[in-house]
């Protein structure tokens, strides 16, 4: 049996968090490979590391000093180290990095350091080897990772041994460091247990598993025990940033089970994704799973009567939107009309040529943007078997006086999703929440 687990920001804050690290990773034989985060914020109105780095690299790039956030940055690691008694040298190390910064250091290089100080105090405190993600997390030129040639490095590397990984970052083909969008570690756990053939990947992190909204906007949300993987990647990508969108495909391509824990409880057992769970492990009889959603989405509509007889159509609007680089979303339509959802910041910066685009290349009756749109969806698998689910959503908006200003299921009657006004979100989520679960 082996386990691969991956500790967010928040369990790698301070000495007294790295306690509750080794004190779980020691209570099984199993968990022998261990990915961590940069050290993330002790409380409210604290800093994580990362953004220090970044703030850092934003210094240096202006001319501007940064021996302020430096030595914030130095002083966290550092402190860790000491109230642990550990002897891993960080000062020389700070003083290479330091001379790197000076003569000029990649934004990518500079805030990996993040996890790669991290991962060597933790190694050394569980007495694990330390194993650099620049030896093994091979990126393409694309950006996008090299599973094949990745894992079978980290195999060589770390196979049958006990490792400490840092999340985060990996190496291009020039060898320069490259990392992850924002919250990627869970991507490199997902990748090792992949690598490694883990039988669980253990993502612990400070809340008891995927809750049923997002903790900010609804009170104590109730946990979701179990969860298949395309409910997940539902809600990931929808917004519920428990887990980056990415960390799915590594696991379930190897069937690898997933498991959210909480490392200030850690006897809870958080939630266990799967493909698919059997008939009597589900215990609860909600038919939905969870509930999540985004703001700032802009809608362009486009009218053009007999629009749905008119063969593509459709592919010239897309292919427009292809050209400026902005995803399309969403695309509810009716008879002679289409609506293309975006990501508003995308959008933004090219949204009056590709306006002209379709004008010129569709000649609709009208087209029009709608902005400040939200999107919220309820998600679950065993929607697609209760009549009525969409009804009860739209009616209990209704109630509350919501406007729903789009809607749109996906074809596997996994989700269904509304669009709000960005005012309305949060009181969206709740309602449907309350409405629910409660
Ligand atoms: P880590 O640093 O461990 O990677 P993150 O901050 O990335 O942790 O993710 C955990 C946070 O995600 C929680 O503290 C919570 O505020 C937030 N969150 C948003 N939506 C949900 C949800 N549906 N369930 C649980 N947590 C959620
Ligand atoms: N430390 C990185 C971030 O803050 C990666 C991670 O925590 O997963 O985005
Ligand atoms: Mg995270």
């Amino acid at each position: 049996m082996l386990k691969v687990l991956k500790f967010g920001g928040s369990s790698m804050a301070d000495a007294t968090q790295f306690a509750k690290v080794r004190s779980i990773v020691e209570s099984e034989e199993s968990r022998r490979v261990v990915v961590v985060s940069a050290a993330g914020k002790r409380r409210g109105g604290d800093h994580k590391l990362t953004d220090l780095l970044y703030l850092c690299h934003a210094h240096l790039k202006y001319g501007v000093s940064c021996d302020g956030v430096w030595q914030m940055i130095t002083e966290r690691y550092l402190s860790i180290r000491d109230e642990l008694g550990l002897s891993t040298d960080l000062e020389s190390e700070f003083a290479a990095l330091r001379q790197k910064m000076d003569s000029g250091i990649s934004q990518d290089e500079l805030v990996s350091r993040g996890e790669y100080f991290a991962a060597r105090l933790m190694a050394d405190y569980l007495g694990y080897e330390f194993i650099d993600s620049a030896r093994w997390l091979y990126f393409r030129l694309d950006g996008t990772v090299d599973q094949e040639q990745s894992y079978e490095a980290l195999r060589k590397l770390a196979q049958g041994r006990r490792v400490v990984i840092p999340g985060f970052y990996g190496v291009m083909p020039d060898g320069a460091i490259k990392t992850f969008s924002r919250g990627g570690s869970d991507i490199t756990g997902a990748l090792a247990a992949a690598a490694l053939g883990a039988d669980v990947y253990e993502n612990w992190t400070d809340v008891s598993g995927f809750l049923m909204a997002d903790p900010r906007i609804v009170k104590d949300p109730e946990p979701i025990e179990r969860i298949t993987y395309s409910e997940l990647r539902e809600l990931s990508y929808i917004g519920a940033q428990v887990l980056h969108e990415g960390t799915i495909f590594p696991v379930r391509e190897k069937n690898i089970t997933l498991n959210i824990r909480n490392t200030n409880q850690p006897q809870h057992p958080g939630t266990m994704i799967r493909e698919s769970f059997e008939e009597g492990e589900i215990t609860d009889d909600r038919f939905i799973t969870g509930i999540a959603g985004k703001k700032n989405f802009s809608v362009i509509t486009v009218t053009k009567s007999g629009m749905s007889g008119q063969q593509g159509t459709l592919r010239q609007m897309l292919e427009i939107l292809e050209k400026y680089g902005v995803n399309v979303e969403y695309i509810p339509s009716g008879i002679d009309s289409v609506s293309l959802v975006v990501a508003s910041d995308k959008a933004a910066p090219c949204l009056y040529q590709i306006m002209g685009d379709l004008q010129k290349e569709i000649k609709p009756d009208t087209i029009h943007v709608t902005e400040d749109m939200a999107i919220v969806a309820a998600v679950g698998r065993k929607m697609a078997y209760k009549p009525g689910s969409s009804g009860k959503i739209f009616a209990t908006l209704g109630e509350n006086h919501i406007n729903i200003r789009m809607i749109t299921q996906g074809p596997e009657e996994l989700n269904i999703i509304v669009g709000v006004d960005n005012k309305d979100f949060e009181n969206a989520i709740r309602v449907l929440y309350n409405s629910f679960v409660k």
